[in-house]
């Protein structure tokens, strides 16, 4: 909590965290629960009730014990209670307050009477001042808890670097398991995480998520019930979040249950806050990008010792080299290793090497001008065995002799770059894997690697 717990006080009343066993007081607090008038076992009737102050971590019970239950006072969560001639008692190592009748007075103030300017005298003044007091310190905490203001900080998903700390978060449900004892919760806020890589899930992931935008968290006790309205699709606010290991070596996080507090700490965010708007528009970008899936990159890990020269990029394609697809498959001489580009002839009609005579085969060789997400384009070479893989393993031989293998490939380079052809324009956001690598001029140059197309 970083709201301000201003110590005011009323002359003669006890803060509540300052009781002394055996003490008669005169308190006033918020009404945090009310229990509803029961018969004693001896001819009285009781009611309980709890409330808190900013003084407290927490909240006292009062019990009130009336010769009848007209006299005992009503309550709703968020009214002023206000009692004098209590006594302090304990149970179970907390204070209680027990008002036994004939020596106590209790009432209880709701909004209608903290707004009724009945003429007071002095201490009703002051107290009513204070009750007022109490309940904007109150609403501020209520309000606190539905707006989020921006001095709580929150933690992305990305942001969360080891096991064994404590964060709040924003984030959208993805899914929920209700389970004997705990509500499994799976969000995401459209940011990834590597530590996550590791978790599958045998569940379907909705919105091109995969597992390292997915963080579970297992919510115990009165965060059970405190989630019980939450569905799919919701923004929530989640606080104090633990981060750990689970037993299947799973990095994912808890929120236990404060049996002192009981202090709500997973609850439905305000859609219209900033950070439910930001979280909104991560969304649409991430949903942009990902929308339609056209790539599965099979490997772009890059392992500590390497040279750093495999980039997984978010790109897409604003241009190819060179026109016609036809001119994307290229004469090759294993023998000389050389690609050779056709000047006249259609590259069908080189059947011999001009250096060794030898018999050519054919080699895909285009070049596609990826643009990154920060606007940077990155001319890459789309060639050899990388590039068959890239086209669905069709063999650029075949297409070269087949007329099933040619309509193939040029269906599938069509589907690909069809915004490029028709309309200039570039083609969605989606993921690849290059490599980077110097030409003779030092040049730093890019080649397609282990990416699959997949439209
Ligand atoms: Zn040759």
């Amino acid at each position: 909590m970083t709201l301000e717990l201003k110590r005011v006080k009323v002359e003669g009343h006890s803060f509540l965290s300052d009781l002394v066993l055996g003490e008669r007081v005169a308190v006033t607090g918020v009404v945090l629960s009310y229990s509803p008038p029961r018969k004693t076992k001896g001819p009285d009737w009781s009611c309980s009730l709890q409330i808190t102050d900013p003084s407290l971590n927490g909240k006292v019970t009062v019990i009130i014990f009336r010769a009848q239950y007209t006299e005992l006072p009503e309550a709703n969560i968020g009214n002023i209670f206000f009692g004098t001639g209590l006594r302090v008692a304990y149970y179970m190592d907390s204070p209680q307050l027990i008002a036994y009748k004939f020596e106590s007075t209790c009432s209880v103030i709701n909004d209608d009477l903290m707004n009724d300017d009945l003429k007071m005298d002095e201490l009703s003044h002051i107290i009513m001042t204070y009750a007022k007091y109490l309940r904007k310190w109150w609403n501020d905490i209520e309000n606190f808890y539905a707006g989020v203001p921006k001095s709580r900080k929150l933690t992305t998903i990305a942001e969360i670097h080891s096991p064994n700390i404590f964060f709040d978060t924003i984030a959208e449900v993805v899914e929920i398991h209700r389970i004997y004892r705990t509500t499994e919760l799976f969000i995401t806020d459209y940011t990834h995480n590597e530590l996550l890589s590791n978790n599958d899930y045998v569940w379907n992931l909705p919105n091109g998520l995969d597992a390292r935008n997915i963080f579970q968290i297992t919510l115990w006790d009165e965060h059970v019930v405190n989630s019980e309205n939450f569905e799919a699709g919701m923004y929530v606010y989640l606080q104090n979040i633990r981060t750990k290991y689970n037993s299947f070596n799973h990095f994912q996080g808890v929120i236990h249950g404060d049996p002192e507090t009981r202090r709500t700490r997973v609850m439905k965010a305000d859609r219209n806050s900033f950070d439910v708007g930001e979280l909104i528009k991560r969304k649409e970008r991430f949903m942009q990008k990902i929308s339609p899936k056209i790539t599965r990159v099979i490997d772009c890990d890059v392992k500590p010792t390497e040279v750093h020269n495999k980039f997984l990029i978010r790109g897409r394609i604003i241009d190819y080299e060179p026109d016609g697809f036809e001119n994307f498959i290229r004469p090759y001489c294993i023998e000389c290793d050389k690609v050779w580009v056709p000047q006249n002839s259609a590259a069908k009609e080189i059947k011999q090497c001009p250096e060794c005579l030898r018999e050519t085969t054919f080699i895909y060789e285009f070049l596609l001008m990826i643009e990154d997400e920060d606007g940077s384009v990155l001319p890459t070479l789309v060639s050899g065995r990388d590039a068959v893989r890239f086209l669905n393993g069709i063999l650029p031989t075949k297409v070269m002799q087949e007329e099933t293998s040619r309509q193939a490939f040029l269906n599938l380079i069509r589907k690909l770059l069809a915004s490029v052809i028709d309309h200039g324009e570039s083609t969605k956001f989606f993921e690849f894997c290059v490599e980077s690598y110097f030409a003779s001029d030092r040049e730093r140059l890019y080649k397609l690697i282990n990416t699959i197309l997949e439209i």
